[in-house]
């Protein structure tokens, strides 16, 4: 099959669908993989790098799209892009409709086959092509938090993990899931004193058994969380009620008595957030206050580092572009009911319940 990978246009995007190594899998079984000029510029991947794994450079997106079977990318197509899908064309990408009239419109119209990297499900349970963000987004808020903590940007001039001598910083973080964890291994490693709440108590064994007295586990409530708030010096929010948006779990008051100079980040932004005085925030402008408070609350953290990123979800969506390739969609989901759980729109068609309950769509 002919494998096409668009340069991103949306903006302040620079990840790219299919790194080399990936392309070079692709062309080891078999297939031709046509990449968009520059497409991986803005991480140093350059056309050369893409050439050398076996891939024949296009000028333009339109030749990408006009001549590809199946179309891997990064963010959900714009609508100069959907405009370009053609019927039974796959689209192998992040596509989040749920949200998103606009853009389901638009591929239902393109009569193209649409798979959505975050509704493909996993064999131990779980999104496994939405984990590697929520890893790479859990390890950015200590990185984010600590530079914000410092006083020219704004902090309490506080270093996490403090030095012989003088006590580390207190980090809270909200939700022990993948967000948590992965902040939690980072504010452990730079020694931070560090608490964790979460509302699943298997969850806080979990993180005990292998964190043991290096972090203090608490069962998440209005008492727990008002008390590690309050103490914290950055707070982490990185709750999940799957399906419905981020239940507020601090509130304006308790971030009204917060240290001055405090940081948060909420990670869960891209889901309303979790602190009742956050809004979305772009990497231009990360950052606002609230009293004395630095929120950082970036819903696309993980467009920071592109080039992490990027090799992140290649590791996660390359065996299904794999199988889509050598297989065809129908025999791809034949063979595996998770790889068919994220079929969106299908010629057509919307075959995403979810999807469809919330747009009004037959299903
Ligand atoms: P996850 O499902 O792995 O973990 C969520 C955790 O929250 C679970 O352990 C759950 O038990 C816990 N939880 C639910 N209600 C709670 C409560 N009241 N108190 C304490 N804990 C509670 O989810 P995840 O992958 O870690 O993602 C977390 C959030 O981060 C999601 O909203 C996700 O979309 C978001 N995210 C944002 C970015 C970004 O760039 N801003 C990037 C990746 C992920």
């Amino acid at each position: 099959m002919l494998v096409g990978v668009p340069k991103e246009i949306k903006n302040q995007e620079s990840r790219v669908g299919l790194t080399p190594a990936s392309v070079r899998e692709l062309i080891l079984r078999g297939h031709q993989v046509l990449v968009q000029k520059n497409a991986g510029l803005g991480i140093g991947l350059s056309d050369a790098m893409y050439e050398a794994a076996g891939a024949t450079i296009a000028e333009t997106a339109e030749e990408v799209f006009r001549r590809a079977g199946l179309i891997v990318k990064v963010k959900e197509p714009q609508p100069q892009e959907c405009a370009l899908l053609r019927p039974g064309q796959i689209l192998y990408t992040y596509l989040h409709l749920a949200p998103d009239p606009g853009q389901t419109a638009a591929l239902l119209k393109s009569g193209a086959v649409c798979i959505a990297y975050e509704t493909i499900t996993g064999h131990g349970g779980g999104l496994p092509l939405l984990a590697p963000m929520s890893e790479v987004a859990g390890r950015m808020a200590i990185q984010a938090g600590a530079a914000h903590l410092e006083k020219s940007k704004g902090g309490m001039g506080l270093l996490l993990g403090g030095v012989p001598g003088v006590a580390p910083g207190h980090v809270a973080i909200l939700g022990g899931g993948v967000v948590g964890t992965h902040a939690l291994q980072m504010a452990v490693g730079i020694g931070a004193r560090v608490t964790v709440l979460d509302k699943n108590v298997d969850r806080l064994r979990q993180l005990d058994l292998v964190f043991g007295n290096r972090i203090v586990t608490q069962y998440s409530n209005a008492q727990s969380i008002e008390e590690a708030v309050l103490d914290a010096d950055l707070v982490v929010g990185g709750v999940l009620v799957p399906g419905a948006t981020a239940p507020k779990l601090v509130t304006a008051a308790m971030i009204a008595r917060m240290k001055p100079g405090a940081v948060v980040v909420d990670v869960a932004i891209d889901q309303g957030g979790c602190f009742e005085t956050s809004r979305a925030t772009t990497h231009a402008e990360p950052t606002y206050l609230v009293g004395d408070v630095i929120h950082y609350c970036v819903a696309n953290m993980p467009g920071a580092v592109a080039r992490t990123s990027t090799f992140a979800l290649n590791n996660a969506t390359i065996g299904h572009a794999l199988a889509l390739a050598d297989k065809g969609w129908r025999q791809a989901m034949l063979d595996n009911v998770h790889l068919k759980h994220g079929l969106n729109v299908c010629q057509g068609h919307v075959t995403y319940e979810a999807v469809a309950r919330n747009l009004g769509y037959p299903y």
